[in-house]
């Protein structure tokens, strides 16, 4: 077993009107950095039990909503920090 799991809020939007958020923890399944003109960009794959998978920007995977708390804004660092292979 993995004891270095990683998880954040999913960020789906559920329902035709989205306005409420799925936030089941979604696992994140590995992490890398795209490259850029403006640097390189930390990034992610994470899947949560509802089925819902995204592969993007950590900014954009990162619901606001979880940055503002203690634990929320030490689970981004650490992302970042995999991303960059840390
Ligand atoms: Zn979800």
């Amino acid at each position: 077993m993995d004891a270095d799991l990683k998880f954040v809020d999913c960020p789906a939007y559920l329902g035709r009107r989205g306005s409420a958020r799925c936030g089941l923890p979604a696992e994140v399944e590995y992490c890398y950095a795209m490259r850029s003109t403006d640097g390189p960009l930390d990034s992610a794959k994470i899947r949560c039990p509802a089925g819902h998978v995204f592969n993007g920007l950590l900014e954009s995977l990162t619901p606001l909503t979880s940055l503002t708390t203690a634990g929320g804004r030490e689970a981004a660092a650490g992302l970042h920090a995999a991303a960059r292979g840390a």
